[in-house]
Order: structure tokens, then sequence, then C-alpha cells
């Protein structure tokens, strides 16, 4: 079943002439890192862990000193992502890059292993942990930039270029996504014919809005194609899959075109070695 899975998806990439990719944590726990909310994940072991996080870019805007203690720090979450690297799931995606397949990643992950994997057209809609963002002018600094690690005192760093305290390049809950990333996001979706979702359980927003404007925009070219106001062969309709370890709300709403169950790590490299032998 799913090897017949494997091979529908990749016929749809190879057909495919401009496929995205939108990943969750759930590509990560390959690499060590754990989800948030699956049968493993941080807030279904420790709800308050949960509770916590809502408050961090509160804390932020309240007093940066207390949410750079909060942050810093050899054991915090934010420091084992640093330490990470890539598994098979992240190198297949590069690898469906460097095939001229895949057109773009969008992640909701801030641990980098995309682009550490080799995937170069990386949106990180949640930022990242190697990076830090000043809110004021959206400026990015690399990490290595300032000496955040091995202080006594953790430090407040001020943004280089117009002095404010800045922050992680991290969106935390209740922050707004940085609108250049938003932005091209948005372009990305409108811009696919298919749509690889991998590793999410779909229910983080804005970001989970976008499987459903691919599929709504789907919908609106159908009715406009039958109104009479397309001819049919400009509807260019996106085809939704999701790979994941367990059904979605894209999956029982009817989001996605279909799923294959199973880890991303072991899938992901299976669909590629199809995609070589359909592209002969
Ligand atoms: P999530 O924890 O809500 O859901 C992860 C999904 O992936 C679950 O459905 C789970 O069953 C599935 N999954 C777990 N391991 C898998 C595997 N090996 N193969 C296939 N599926 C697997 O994650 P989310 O939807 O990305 O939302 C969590 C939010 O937390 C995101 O915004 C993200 O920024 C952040 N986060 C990031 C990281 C990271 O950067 N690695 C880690 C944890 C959380």
């Amino acid at each position: 079943m799913v090897e017949s899975l494997v091979e529908r998806v990749a016929a749809d990439l190879v057909r495919s002439k401009y496929a995205i990719a939108l990943t969750g944590a759930g590509i990560s726990t390959e690499s060590g890192i754990p989800d948030f909310r699956g049968p493993n994940g941080i807030w279904t072991k420790n709800p308050e862990a949960e509770r916590a996080a809502y408050q961090t870019y509160d804390k932020f805007l309240r007093d940066p000193k207390e949410y750079w203690q909060a942050v810093s720090g050899g054991v915090s979450f934010y420091h084992d992502l640093r330490q990470a690297e890539p598994n098979p799931g992240h190198c297949a995606m590069a690898e469906m890059e460097k095939l001229g397949i895949l057109k773009c990643v969008i992640t909701q992950n801030i641990d980098g292993l995309h682009r550490k994997a080799g995937s170069r057209r990386v949106l990180e809609y949640h930022g990242a942990v190697n990076r830090l963002r000043c809110p004021s002018c959206s400026s990015r600094f690399e990490f290595e930039e300032y000496e955040m690690d091995g202080a006594d005192e953790p430090l407040l760093p001020l943004c280089k270029k117009c002095q404010t305290p800045i922050k992680l390049d991290v969106v935390h809950f209740n922050e707004p996504i940085p609108s250049d990333v938003a932005r091209q996001s948005l372009e990305e979706t409108w811009k696919c014919d298919v749509m690889l979702i991998c590793g999410t359980s779909a229910v983080v927003y804005p970001f989970a809005q976008l499987p459903r404007i691919a599929r709504q925009r789907k919908v609106e070219q159908e009715q406009k194609a039958k109104s009479g106001l397309y001819f049919v062969k400009e509807v260019a309709a996106a085809t939704i899959v999701e790979v994941n370890a367990e059904p979605t709300p894209l999956t029982q709403e009817g989001i996605s075109d279909y799923i294959i169950q199973g880890k991303t790590g072991d899938i992901l490299p299976q669909i590629v070695a199809q995609v070589k032998r359909f592209s002969r």
C-alpha cells in the first residue's frame, strides 16, 4: 500500500512544474529533536511547558533581560537544536531540490537542519535558533556575531543598526510572523502545483492556513472553470500530499488528497528513489 502511494507521489512530483514542501517538527524527530504534539512530544508529556511557551514573547516585551535569562544557557532547548544534525528526511528534500523537482521548502522548524542538509531555497516561517532578529528594524544577525554563551550573567544583545534590544530570530506564540517570510510563503503557496507536507500536526496558525489556501484556490478555480470564466486548461490545481506518522486535521478534513503514513526518514528517501526511476 505504502509502496504504491510512494510511486503515486513520485509520479505527481515528476509531472509537476512547481512543487514545494511544507515541513514541521516531525521531520526532525529522527535527528533526536522531540516534536511538541506527537506521542513522545515535549508538550504531550509536559503540558506545563506548553503554558510557559505562551509567555515567552510577552516576557521579551516586558523585560528583555529576563527573556534572555530564560532562553540562554547550556541546558535550553534552543542550545540543543544548534547541535543537531540532519537526517535522511532532510537530505532527501535537498536532493529533490538538486534534481530540479522541489522549488522551495517552507518550514516551521527553527533548527536550521534543511539548510545544513543542503537545501537552498528555504523559508523559515518561525525563524531559526542560529540567528537573532531586531523587532524594530527587522535586521537579522548570525548568533556567532554576539558573544552569548559562556557569560556568567546573560547579556542583553542590542541591534547593531538601531541599538534596540534584540531577540532570537524565533517566532514565539503571540508574535507576528515576519512580513517578508509571510509574503514569500503566500506567493509560493499560490504558485505551487504540488504541495508535499511532512511531519506536521498542522494545528499551528497561520502556517496551517497555507494548505487550506492551496485547497481553496483549487475549488475557486474549478468553480470558475464550471461557470465558463476560465478554460479548464488554465486551472492550476495543487495536489496536496502528506507524509506523517499519524493522520492530521488536513487528512480528516479532506484538505490533503492522500497521506503516506510513516516516518519521513524512511518515506522521503524512497520517494527520491522513485523520482529518479521515473525521470530516466
Ligand atoms: P507538532 O509537534 O505539532 O507535530 C509533529 C507531527 O509530526 C505529529 O503529527 C507527529 O505524529 C509527526 N511525526 C513525528 N515524528 C515523525 C516522523 N519521524 N515522521 C513523520 N511524522 C512524524 O509539530 P509542528 O506541527 O511542526 O508544530 C510545532 C511547532 O513547534 C512548530 O511551530 C515548530 O516551530 C516548533 N517546533 C520546532 C522544532 C524543530 O525546529 N525541530 C521542534 C519542536 C517544535
